[in-house]
């Protein structure tokens, strides 16, 4: 029976592993919801007012657009520096909020094939490409995909966000402090270390194809969460070669279809960690950090000692968690 404090290797955060006590997953309040395509505001744009950015690959047989999010958490302006209210620093959230809208409103991830997940990471790829060109202000660039509402969907209509930020994110600053601090020591990069230690031991393998990697990180913050890793190392997400697209889009439709198999289609987030655009490290980031993808399947809620502490609590042990989704069949 697993009980006991994990550090991850990069971040140095605490997770305490209490398996066995309580297997209490959630429930899945997410089975029902559902929203009529009539009252979706992703059916007809000039209705609804959004003002679409792209379509892909073309505007007359498009499967996605790429649209201004309506409702956007940035919001468009010049760029501006940190201001002071007594002792607090202020920022101006000024940056590009977009949504990635798949065209079918009964077709979500879940359905998608590996055609459709190329689709998806070629849009991710341009529009990523696009933003860090565009964007003088942004600092950080989140490409992310809520499934179902408890992961935060609060459309029904299949689509994935990109966001772009002025300052760090706090993950992202964790990450990217901790394996610079890594590097500084060891000469190498944490993700090398930690990949290569995954593979010699293969408990916690879900999937691997020629190019990419997915398993259950051994310190696992949440039950069943999986990080695809591209064995090729580049910081940026959009470093990646035309040529990987298609198995990067294996590597996310296996990892959905595994936990859809295992899980009974659980809601998740999915985001893509890269790292930040701008660079003061004194050497280039590529040298210790290394883009990837993480799923997190919403099964357990937070509570007390989690909020309180900042410690996770994750009550499934990462070895059955990746032998359960190795097995499943898809
Ligand atoms: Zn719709």
């Amino acid at each position: 029976m697993l009980n006991e404090f994990r550090q991850d290797l990069v971040s140095g955060e605490w997770v305490l592993f209490v398996v066995g006590r309580t297997h209490s997953l959630r429930e899945d309040e997410d089975k029902d919801f559902y929203q009529i395509k009539k009252q979706c505001p992703f059916e007809n744009f000039q209705e609804s007012g959004q003002e679409i950015i792209w379509n892909y690959p073309d505007s007359e047989n498009w499967r996605a657009a790429v649209i201004k999010n309506k409702y956007p958490a940035m919001r468009q302006g010049l760029c501006t520096t940190e201001k002071n209210y007594g002792p607090f620093k202020l920022f101006d959230p000024i940056g590009d909020h977009e949504v990635v809208v798949y065209r079918e409103h009964d077709y979500g991830v879940y359905k998608f094939s590996i055609s459709d997940f190329t689709d998806m990471v070629r849009i991710y790829k341009k529009r990523f490409t696009e933003l860090v060109q565009k964007s003088e202000c942004a600092k950080y660039i989140l490409i992310f995909h809520n499934q179902g509402r408890s992961a935060g969907a609060s459309i029904y209509h299949p689509h994935s966000q990109i966001i772009t930020m002025p300052i760090l994110p706090p993950d992202i600053f964790r990450s990217i402090n901790g394996s610079f601090s890594y590097y500084k020591e060891h000469k190498k990069r944490v993700y090398s270390d930690l990949l290569e230690w995954e593979q010699k031991e293969r408990k916690r393998i879900v999937y691997e194809n020629k190019e990419f990697i997915v398993f259950c990180p051994y310190v696992s913050k949440y039950p069943y969460e999986m990080r695809i890793f591209s064995k090729e190392s580049h910081a940026h997400f959009n470093q990646m070669p035309d040529s990987s697209d298609e198995f990067y889009a294996d590597a996310l439709f296996t990892s959905l279809q595994k936990i859809k198999a295992a899980l009974d289609k659980p809601p998740f987030n999915m985001f893509i960690h890269t790292a930040p655009l701008k660079d003061d490290f004194g050497v280039h980031m590529h040298e210790f950090y290394h883009w990837h993808t993480e799923i997190i399947p919403h099964l357990k809620i937070d509570a007390g000692v989690e909020i309180g502490t900042g410690v996770a609590i994750n009550v499934v042990d990462p070895n059955d968690a990746a032998e359960t989704l190795r097995k499943a069949s898809i």
